[in-house]
């Protein structure tokens, strides 16, 4: 049996990676910017109540009006900066990303740079008509979040009543359109859905998908958050080791945000992110775009970096460099590693 990792330090292997110009951007800890989170919507059709719940998301939230989104060719430009800087992964996210229109159109542009690891993570609700589209475009590979299997359980999660199945259905039509790996995100959330673990562990398992545990974490200002609502991935591994036997796997890069674990029996890989109870901060390569074009460069900050504006004020690429440049070199924060009940009142930016 390997080393148990979530209760050890983190092996670091491979150090650092190649970028495919050479160029390297380290940040106040010699953190490399490696990753980019795009967020092309603040709007999503689910209200999952840990992310945006629907007392604070109600129908009179004032969203983005559809000037103040960044477009395409707008995103596509920061990404080829972000590229010069050193990014070899772009994710696109939201909000729910599905639900801006003709996204398939921004895949196709982003996929033109075939060295870049595209990937979309998504609620799966749009995917049964949206898969193919997407694959089309150019989109390798996919991340749904789910909670639950239990129909009871994932509608009082999602809060707008959506019935697990059209998600399973969404999955089964990536898997058959050739997006590959499927990954499937769960958030765990102690007296919520802690009994849907073992369920979702076999399901995904005797499918050969990869099933990621997320712990419930402080983002935004919005949900209520408490440590008491935490399940550590520690108390996850014991429960599905006791079922399905399972050992730690080496990660595949450093900075990788899932710690991987595989099934002794062959049956394929699950992935733990523990950002509460292991923080990751000290690997994180992650810069994050928001919908409006703010650069931020921790989930957990209260202010970004306005892009927008440069954009629209016709700067130059290299205006924009260098304001890329001097946010990432400058960056100190580490906020997993330093919360605490104190911190997590802290105003953050809502992660939708
Ligand atoms: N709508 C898309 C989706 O559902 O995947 C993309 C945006 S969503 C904010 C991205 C991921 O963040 C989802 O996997 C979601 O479960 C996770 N998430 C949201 N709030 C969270 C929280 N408080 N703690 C942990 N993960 C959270």
């Amino acid at each position: 049996m390997k080393e148990q990792r979530l209760s050890g330090p983190r092996p670091e292997r491979s150090r650092i990676l190649p970028a495919p110009n050479g160029r390297v951007l380290p940040d106040t800890r010699g953190r490399l910017l490696r990753d980019l989170r795009v967020s092309v919507t603040d709007r999503c059709n689910f209200r999952c109540t840990y992310c945006m719940p629907k007392e604070v998301f109600g129908k009179d939230f004032q969203f983005l009006e559809r000037d103040q989104l960044l477009s395409f060719g707008e995103i596509h430009r920061l990404v080829r900066i972000f590229r010069d800087h050193g990014v070899q992964k772009v994710r696109i996210t939201g909000g729910e990303p599905l639900v801006r229109r003709k996204l398939e159109r921004l895949i196709e542009m982003l996929a033109y740079w075939s060295d870049l690891d595209l990937t979309l993570t998504t609620n799966g609700s749009l995917l049964k008509q949206m898969a193919r589209p997407l694959k089309d475009a150019g989109l390798k590979r996919i991340t749904v979040s789910l909670d639950s299997l239990d129909d009871a359980v994932f509608k009082a999660m999602n809060d707008v009543d959506f019935p697990v199945q059209r998600v399973l259905e969404g999955i089964e039509e990536a898997a058959a359109v050739g997006l590959r790996p499927i990954k499937i995100n769960m958030v765990v959330k102690r007296g919520v859905n802690e009994g849907s673990v073992l369920p979702m562990a076999r399901y995904f398992k005797r499918r050969g998908w990869i099933l990621r545990f997320i712990e419930y974490m402080d983002v935004g200002a919005t949900n209520g958050w408490r440590m008491e609502h935490v399940v550590p991935s520690r108390e996850l591994v014991d429960l599905i080791g006791r079922e399905m036997p399972i050992e730690a796997v080496d990660p595949s890069y450093r900075g990788e945000v899932a710690e991987r674990w595989r099934y002794l029996d062959g049956g394929g890989e699950v992935g733990f992110i523990s950002s509460v109870s292991h923080a990751f901060c000290r690997d994180c390569t992650r810069a994050r775009l928001s919908a409006e074009g703010q650069l931020y460069t921790c989930l957990f900050a209260s202010r970004g970096t306005d892009l927008r504006a440069l954009l629209r004020r016709d700067a130059s690429d290299d205006d924009i460099s260098q304001l890329i440049t001097q946010v990432w070199t400058r960056r100190t924060d580490r906020y997993s590693e330093i919360r605490s009940s104190e911190t997590s009142k802290l105003r953050k930016v809502e992660m939708s």
